[in-house]
């Protein structure tokens, strides 16, 4: 048993004090659940932020995973390793995007668009090609790229200046997007599912507005499947949902399902215009990165996707039931697949604490907005279980909060 005021002592003193966690050490977990140094279970709904996809302790990805550390791990992009090549053919033939650059975070698949799209424009000699169009709410990362193309305020003003040529249009107006983007524009970039702006799906006629733009001013459409992509929500993009045909995707989170991946996937056409030595990384693609992702990639397609597609359907039908009984605590119920948002009529903090004393893992994004993303493999008795306390924990929430993990 690990000495609790020991683990928040060392850290209070010694880990920079960037995250304010919830007062839970977790040191194990097995499928949808998470226990606590103190022996308590918790029902998992946020997978590490979208990232446990096939839960914990999956025994098929343990055993892999011991397999491939015992065989080899890293090293590096000097040479060829066997996994690399496998993993971006089974990106292509899900995806129809020809080729693969493997890097280790989402906001790193990110920054890998956004200089990809600034060097296929480069390569064909409009040097003037350098701005981007991204969404207000709109989160891409913490990079100074990434950052720069992401809208909330307190993320980028200690950090000014960021990149420039950034403009920001809103998501609810199409024609206001049309303005922006103009010949000086490299690409668009989208969230197809804004997530960290409070788990909000692009609507059919801005996706018409982005592909109609796109095609008359030629500006590169930039995908940030970072947290909607990978499967999560029943599609393995959800781009392909809205019928946008993205010339750059950004993968991460569920990809590794726990292992860092990010993966940028680019047509042939942006993938002509780089050559050896633009870009590059260390540990990106290793072997047990990739081994990973192969691992997940044989669960969705051994029945995983169907899966995630029959219990979503499970999980937001029980969630508009929510809103319906508690019509003056719930405004909206938004999201697709197993990424579901609760807009909450006030913060959602005390909800996301009671939801912990309860038993149950959501986080607040966007301050009013509960946010659920459970590993793929939960089951409709999870998903009963889960709003079962949801329920409590929004009758109960508002009222602050107690004694948590007791
Ligand atoms: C989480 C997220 C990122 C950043 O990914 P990291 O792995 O935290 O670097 C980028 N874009 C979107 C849409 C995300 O949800």
């Amino acid at each position: 048993m690990i000495d609790t005021t020991d683990v928040k002592a060392l850290e209070s003193q010694h880990v920079l004090q960037v995250y304010r966690r919830q007062p839970v050490i977790f040191d194990r977990g097995h499928g949808v659940r998470l226990t606590s140094d103190r022996g308590r279970s918790y029902l998992d709904f946020i997978s590490g932020i979208g990232v446990a996809s096939l839960g914990h302790a999956h025994p098929g990805l343990a055993q892999a995973l011991a397999q491939q550390a015992s065989t080899l791990l890293h090293t590096s992009n000097l040479y060829f390793h066997p996994l690399q090549g496998e993993l971006a053919t089974r990106l292509s033939d899900r995806t129809g995007l020809e080729r693969a650059f493997f890097c280790n975070s989402g906001t790193e698949a990110v920054e890998a668009c956004l200089k990809f799209a600034r060097r296929y424009w480069f390569t064909r000699g409009e040097t003037s090609r350098t701005k981007y169009v991204a969404f207000r709410h709109a989160f891409h990362g913490r990079t100074m790229g990434a950052l720069s193309a992401t809208w909330d305020d307190h993320y980028r003003a200690p950090f000014q200046p960021l990149v420039p040529g950034v403009r920001f249009a809103s998501a609810d107006d199409p024609e206001e997007l049309e303005g922006l983007v103009d010949g000086d524009t490299a690409a668009i970039i989208v969230e197809p599912i804004q997530g960290e702006g409070g788990v909000r799906p692009i609507s059919p006629a801005l996706a018409q507005a982005i592909a109609s733009t796109c095609r008359t001013t030629g500006a590169l459409l930039i995908a940030d499947e970072v947290q909607s992509g990978s499967g999560r929500t029943g599609a393995f993009l959800y781009s392909q949902t809205l019928g946008l045909r993205p010339d750059l995707v950004a993968l991460g989170k569920a990809l590794g399902a726990g292992v860092p991946i990010g993966a940028t996937l680019v047509s042939s056409d942006v993938a002509k215009a780089l050559s050896p030595g633009d870009h590059g990384t260390t540990y990106g693609g290793n072997l047990l990165a990739c081994r990973a992702a192969l691992v997940f990639l044989d669960a969705l397609d051994g029945g995983l996707l169907d899966h995630v597609r029959r219990v979503s359907a499970h999980l937001m039908a029980r969630l508009h039931d929510l809103a319906a009984r508690h019509p003056t605590d719930i405004a909206a119920v938004r999201g697709a697949g197993l990424m579901a948002g609760l807009d909450l009529t006030r913060d959602a903090q005390p909800v996301v604490e009671a939801a912990l004393d309860k038993g149950l893992l959501v986080n607040r994004t966007a301050s009013t907005v509960v946010r659920l993303l459970p590993p793929y493999i939960v089951t409709t008795d999870e998903i009963d279980e889960a709003l079962r306390l949801l329920e409590q924990a929004i009758v109960a929430g508002g009222s602050g909060s107690s004694g948590r993990d007791a």
